[in-house]
């Protein structure tokens, strides 16, 4: 088994406790075989917590210490969110280092944060996730050289609405698989997800429509942010499915 979509200490919201050798002296513990590392990218970002970024330098100099030793392999990752105003900047900033795994996401809409709440003011529930709906596709459609696209759909989870109906924005999601898959990338299984929507992301029927459109590429992430998380949930995967 693979967690492909991991928080150490260097992303800002994640535990301190979450160093590499943690995350690997857990892995072990679980029987993974190897370990992705997905630290923040958001150029940018509305929120303040993540204005200063991570000095990439040191931290795969620090990740390559770590390699050298590790009992399994470790892959170098980040997870890049998209805005618009930023893409030539994200194109350039991918391009400027080793990844071997990025996770493309979207955090923000309209320059704001959507943890805070403050996208959805004044907007139907269904106006603001077709907005996000339609950035993804964007995302997508805009920037070339990532692996996976990260927790499609996820936007209930700071929504202040319950979770979409697939039928409503069905055509959106068919345009945003179709592009995922003529781009030959992954679609992520996140399954943060099962904390506050009780399943992953993206739901069953995404998943199903990924598959029958021809998509084959998936990833599996647990988005962990302290070492606990690690690989939460993998057995709830309904990996029957596909
Ligand atoms: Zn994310
Ligand atoms: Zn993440």
């Amino acid at each position: 088994m693979k967690d492909t979509h991991i928080h150490t200490h260097y992303s800002k919201d994640a535990s301190r406790d979450a160093t590499f050798e943690a995350y690997i002296k857990k892995a072990l513990a679980l029987g993974f075989t190897s370990l992705t590392f997905t630290d923040h990218h958001d150029i940018d970002p509305a929120h303040p917590l993540f204005r200063e970024p991570i000095d990439f330098d040191a931290y795969i100099k620090d990740f390559n210490q770590v390699k050298k030793t590790s009992p399994i392999p470790i892959h170098l990752g980040v997870e890049v969110g998209y805005q618009r105003h930023v893409k030539e900047e994200i194109q350039s900033f991918i391009k400027k280092y080793p990844f071997e795994h990025v996770i493309l996401s979207v955090h923000y809409l309209e320059k704001k944060d959507l943890y805070t709440q403050e996208f959805f003011k004044g907007k139907t529930k269904e106006e603001a996730y077709d907005i996000y709906f339609k950035t993804c596709l964007e995302a997508i459609e805009t920037i070339d050289n990532f692996t996976t696209f990260g927790h499609l759909d996820y936007i209930p989870r700071y929504a202040p609405f319950d979770d979409y109906d697939y039928d409503y924005h069905k055509v959106v999601i068919d345009d945003i698989l179709n592009a995922l898959i003529k781009k030959e990338k992954a679609l992520e299984i996140n399954t943060s997800g099962f904390i506050t929507e009780k399943r992953q992301y993206p739901k069953e029927e995404v998943i199903l429509r990924y598959l029958e459109l021809g998509g084959k590429k998936f990833t599996y992430g647990s988005d962990a942010h302290d070492v606990k998380d690690l690989g939460r949930y993998f057995k709830d995967i309904k990996r029957d499915l596909f």
